[in-house]
């Protein structure tokens, strides 16, 4: 695509790089194929080529943010299917997170977004606040049906208190900072991402993982210091907050990796795909480029991890799985057989979901942000689960679980059946077939 840049505009290098990008798309259109929003809603601006289009006028002008150019780009779910598609390798992430650090720089948004958008993004990186509002939300969800009926922000709101936890989670014995020595002979050691919503909604999940890599010989970590990965806040276009956090945590590993570290591990993917790109968003930063590059090429998927182990069950469950690879698993960091290949070595059938490369609708905080949009995602993608009549689902990223055992719940009480299907993530079934605990949602 031909570009139309000013000199002084090319000064910025993340001008620069957007340019690049820019000028690898050759506007062929595959890419609206396989993009949720294009297939939902059918409009070329709510697709990865309108977009597109949108950000260049929008980058070339040198001018602030119009209304147009925000409400397709806060459509987008940046779910990366379009990068997964695209033949000219376009890179559509780093332009889009660019477009909307441009955004949050020169557009006003109306009061009851920045509202919105200002209680997500100073509530959800922060595990005590975060336990308080989940507190907050179980008293308020009884109320639900008014909540939904206020005229501005009702349907957000609403969707906040549809995806809280009915009661709020009991903390975990396994919180860090802290030292899990590997049981038997040593075969390795690893940090473990404890994260922030995680560990307040699903403390399961970092406990099975400990569980595990304990078992199997591997010392984990949990370090000081440790706080959000910056992805949420990133994909909100906070580019200062999202830095500002992601160099608190790469300080807190590279003590640990001064020690010695084997991996960086991560359980949510959302979480990495945002820490494998820290070597881009810091390459211009003299005191974090290095250290943010160490931690990118040292951060790994739990399934990555675990498919270079040995693993033997120890208990056959017969159970057939769902497995619903999170857009950031398998567009974003392009892990589409590890989960599969972990799951199957442990005995467990593995089904993969129709329409897997579609979005379930949950985004970070896109399902609160845009409920409309995710609801008709989160009834595509359950529908899709259904089909397989799976005894669960399994997949690698928190907001993917509520999203779709939301979906779950809906499904039930508009088709008044019978049928609903437990979703964990995939390390609880490891951990289950390893010896360890049953998850608490299989009954
Ligand atoms: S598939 Fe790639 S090259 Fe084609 S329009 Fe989409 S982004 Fe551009
Ligand atoms: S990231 Fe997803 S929603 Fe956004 S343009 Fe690409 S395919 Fe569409």
């Amino acid at each position: 695509m031909q570009t139309n840049f000013s000199l002084a505009a090319l000064a910025d290098p993340a001008m620069q790089a957007s340019e690049k990008i820019l000028r690898t798309c050759v506007h062929c259109g595959f890419c609206t194929a396989t993009c949720p929003t294009y297939l939902e809603l059918g409009d070329e601006l709510d697709s990865p080529r309108g977009r597109i289009y949108l950000i260049k006028k929008m980058f070339e002008s040198g001018e602030a943010a119009t209304k147009e150019v925000v409400t397709h780009v806060d459509r987008c779910l940046s779910c990366l299917s379009c990068m997964t598609t695209c033949p000219s390798g376009v890179h559509y992430m780093h332009l889009v997170d660019h477009a909307r650090a441009h955004i949050e720089a020169t557009y006003k948004r109306p009061f009851h977004q920045k509202l919105m958008r200002g209680l997500l993004a100073n509530l959800l990186p922060y595990p005590k606040r975060f336990r308080a509002a989940i507190f907050a939300s179980v008293l308020a969800r009884p109320l639900k049906p008014l909540v939904e009926k206020l005229p501005v922000l009702g349907k957000q709101l609403g969707a906040m208190l549809a995806l809280a936890p009915k009661a709020v989670p009991n903390r975990s014995s396994m919180e860090g900072p802290a030292n899990f020595p590997a049981k038997g002979a040593k075969k390795g050691r690893v940090a473990l991402l404890s994260g922030c919503a995680q560990p307040v909604l699903a403390p399961e999940i970092n406990e099975a993982t400990i569980r595990v890599l304990t078992r199997l010989g591997v010392e984990v970590v949990l370090p000081k210091n440790e706080g959000c990965c910056g992805a949420l806040v990133h994909h909100m276009g906070h580019e200062k907050a999202s830095h500002a956090q992601a160099a608190k945590l790469i300080d807190a590993w590279t003590v640990e990796i001064e020690q010695g570290l084997d991996a960086i591990i991560i359980t949510a993917s959302g979480c990495g795909t945002t820490i494998k790109d820290y070597g881009f968003m810091f390459r211009d930063d003299p005191a974090y480029a290095a250290k943010a590059a160490k931690v990118s090429s040292l951060a790994k998927d739990i399934t990555e991890y675990l498919a270079t182990l040995d693993l033997t069950p120890t208990l056959q469950t017969g159970m057939t799985v769902a497995y619903h690879s999170a857009c950031s698993m398998q567009h974003g960091q392009k892990i589409t057989d590890a989960p599969k290949t972990v799951l199957k070595a442990l005995g467990f059938k593995v089904k993969d979901v129709p329409e897997g490369h579609i979005c379930c609708g949950s985004a970070g905080t896109y399902n609160m942000l845009q409920p409309e949009i995710s609801g008709r995602l989160r009834a595509r993608k359950t529908k899709n689960i259904a089909r397989l009549s799976p005894d669960v689902v399994a997949t690698g990223n928190l907001g993917c679980i509520s999203q779709i055992g939301l979906g779950f719940e809906e499904r039930q009480l508009s088709l008044k059946s019978q049928q609903s299907v437990p979703v964990v993530h995939t390390i609880q079934l490891v951990d289950w077939a390893l010896g360890g605990e049953k998850p608490a949602k299989l009954g």
